[in-house]
């Protein structure tokens, strides 16, 4: 063999044939030559000198990198050579001799060494790891090849060890360990899917994808255990993988080497229905690795996101309301197709306008400040008015609003026929209103109707009550008495106060009858003013004249009590005054039991004031403005003590109002009345 084939020889062989050649130099053979070594030492071989020979294998064994200890087969050093020195820190001059376990003491366990010395004896080569102590105690880690050297009988005659210090080697194993420890430990904990593929038919078509790895949220997501995955095909797990697209992008980083990214996109089968971000590379070893994440749920988001998005861009350009975007300076962003309808405006004539260039001027102040509302968050509804592109301006209900974007929401409803309604509505409101005005009065018409009539038959009533009564009881009076007179024995006084009574009665019924014609007059508007000069005084005198007499007899005094100085003549209807005061000074006597009567005028401006004040029985409150009425009387019960038709003060007040006065009264109950009526003065 040539030099150059030598040096392609590998340690291991080297090792190998040194065993050989050791074995014969143990045996005092003097070794062969080897076409592992060059010409040239095989020419020192070819010399056959044994000497050179051996001495040449010791030099060559202690050029070898790895320590060779030889021992017999007690284990006594009989080799050692340099390596063997610089590993254990040993000279070989002071270990040959000695026993092996004793120079290199190592950690083995029991079923290490029992293992070793089984190998060995069967004539195996042993190969294993333990720790070993050197010269200085540094204790490391070595790699031994023993071999056993065996005898004629094939019995172990001794052994040479080859061993190599392999703490470096160690520490980098451990370093690399721990590298995988974490990268695994990232694997397993990264919150996306990890997946190792082993590609079947490498170097073919890369065919079939078989899963070397799965992360732990791999796992969970395809609620499987590891084994169920480990070793299968992508496709066992994902039959429909095929139609996701994943295995061409495997199959084209696998032959490229270039990653691939796969933006979202659904996968389906019985048990998925879902999102998924790809992400595809290839690992120096040739593995496949997909990094995957579900992005379902973002993906529903968008999609909803985008159908709703397309929902409102459809019921924006449908609407019949006119809807505006702006932006925050109220520059016009958006504006669907009614707007331009509503304003009579060609499509994209207002893109870029200000909203206020379609408002009337009179309302710019107010739409500016509503503008500003709405830029500070405030919902805004109000009634205003745009303007046409023809100049007409149109009622619109606006309903604005920023949105979250920054941009300002408008929409404007034409209001134009719920305003021609509303003037409609207000118009007939106006025109009801009136006929209900005229309603109202028709029924204010119809209850004074209602009261008068219910008022005339209460006062026919009332009028025959006091009638028959008026009437029948001075009629009796007369008949009885006329009957009583017929008698010839009633003579004398006696019969003097029955023709008294008869009198009396005649004078109460003609009283009646008097009274029943003046209203009856004043009624049909047949009683009529008859003006005269009339003396006032002389008038008041008689009156008191006239009454006196009768005051008396029931113990009253009647009085004169005031007058004006001098002459009072005015101009008036004597009969009606006379009248006036004849009825109030009658009911003043009338309706006392004691006292004193007084009586008098008085001028006050352009009127004369008379009085006729009692201090008699007085008239309650409530029925003071009543008594002026018609047969009314003021307290119905006692009305028989008093006899009377309630005629007397409605035909006084009759007659002051024709005379251009006024009637009144003032009273207490049982502390007496005053009469007050005035007549004009005038002359
Ligand atoms: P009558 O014929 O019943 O007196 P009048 O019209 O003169 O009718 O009076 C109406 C009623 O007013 C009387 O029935 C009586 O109740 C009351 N009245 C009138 N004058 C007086 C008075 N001076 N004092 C108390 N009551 C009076």
């Amino acid at each position: 063999m040539n030099k150059n084939n030598s040096s392609q020889i590998s340690l291991q062989e080297k090792y190998d044939y040194l065993k050989t050649e050791f074995k014969q130099v143990l045996k005092g053979k003097i070794v062969k030559s080897s076409e592992f070594f060059d010409e040239e030492i095989n020419d020192i071989i070819e010399r056959k000198d044994s000497k050179e020979n051996i001495f040449f294998l010791k030099r060559l064994i202690d050029s070898v990198g790895d320590a060779v200890i030889a021992t017999d087969k007690d284990g006594r050093i009989i080799y050692w050579n340099r390596s063997a020195e610089k590993l254990y820190k040993w000279k070989a001059e002071k270990v040959i001799g000695k026993n092996i376990v004793d120079v290199t003491p190592t950690k083995t366990s029991k079923k290490q060494a029992d293992e070793l010395i089984k190998t060995l004896i069967n004539g195996d080569t042993w190969q294993g790891e333990f720790e070993v102590q050197d010269k200085n105690g540094r204790i490391f880690p070595i790699h031994v090849t023993d071999s056993p050297v065996l005898d004629e009988n094939n019995e172990l005659a001794g052994v040479i060890g080859v061993s190599k210090d392999i703490s470096e080697y160690k520490e980098l194993v451990n370093e690399l360990l721990m590298k995988e420890i974490r990268f695994r430990e990232l694997i397993y904990t990264i919150n996306s899917g990890i997946v190792i593929y082993e590609v079947k038919n490498e170097g073919l078509t890369g065919e079939d994808y078989i899963i070397v790895e799965f992360n732990q949220y791999a796992l969970q997501h395809e609620r499987k255990n590891k084994d169920e995955v480990i070793g299968k095909s992508l496709k066992d797990i994902r039959p429909n993988i095929d139609d996701f697209g994943l295995i061409d992008v495997f199959r084209k980083v696998w032959k490229t080497g270039q990653a691939e990214f796969i933006p979202a996109k659904q996968y389906v089968d019985k048990n998925f229905s879902n999102y998924y971000e790809n992400r595809v590379f290839k690992l120096p070893g040739g593995e496949i690795v997909a990094v995957y994440d579900d992005v379902t749920v973002q993906k529903k988001v968008e999609l909803e996101l985008r159908t709703s998005e397309k929902r409102f861009r459809t019921i924006t350009e449908d609407s019949p309301d006119a809807i505006f975007i702006t932006d925050l300076n109220g520059h016009f962003r958006y504006i669907n197709n009614s707007a331009y309808t509503m304003l009579g405006y060609a499509q994209s004539k207002l893109k870029g306008k200000n909203f206020i260039e379609i408002i009337p001027p009179e309302k710019h102040e107010m739409m500016q400040g509503l503008f500003q509302k709405a830029l500070n968050n405030e919902h805004i509804f109000t009634e205003t008015e745009l303007v046409k592109k023809n100049g007409n301006v149109i009622p619109v209900d606006l309903n604005a609003m920023k949105l979250p974007n920054d941009k300002i929401y408008g929409s404007c409803r034409d209001i134009t026929e719920r305003k021609k309604a509303e003037k409609k509505i207000i118009q007939q409101n106006k025109e009801y209103e009136s006929i209900n005005e005229e309603l109202l009065q028709m029924n204010n018409e119809l209850k004074t109707a209602k009261n008068k009539a219910e008022e005339s038959d209460r006062l026919k009533s009332a009028f025959l009550t006091n009638m028959s009564h008026e009437i029948r009881t001075p009629m009796n009076g007369i008949m009885g008495f006329t009957e009583l007179l017929k008698n010839p024995g009633i003579k004398g006084p006696q019969q003097k106060k029955f023709i008294d009574i008869i009198q009396k009665s005649g004078a109460r019924m003609l009283d009646t009858i008097n009274n029943l014609i003046s209203i009856s007059k004043i009624e049909s508007g047949e009683t009529e003013i008859n003006y005269s000069q009339v003396n006032i005084k002389e008038i008041m005198q008689d009156n008191v004249l006239f009454f006196k007499p009768e005051a008396e007899k029931k113990g009253i005094q009647l009085k004169l009590n005031s007058q004006p100085e001098g002459i009072l003549i005015i101009k008036t209807d004597r009969d009606k005054l006379q009248s006036v005061l004849t009825n109030l000074t009658k009911n003043a006597i009338k309706y006392s039991k004691k006292g004193t009567i007084k009586t008098g005028c008085y001028l006050n401006n352009n009127s004369i004031r008379f009085f006729v004040q009692d201090e008699g029985i007085g008239i309650p409150k409530d029925r003071q403005k009543a008594i002026f009425k018609r047969f009314v009387q003021a307290d119905i019960e006692d009305r028989k003590a008093f006899e009377g038709s309630g005629l007397g003060l409605a035909i006084c007040k009759s007659y002051v109002d024709m005379l251009g006065g006024e009637i009144w009264l003032k009273s207490e109950v049982n502390a007496g009345s005053t009469f007050i009526f005035t007549v004009p003065f005038q002359v």
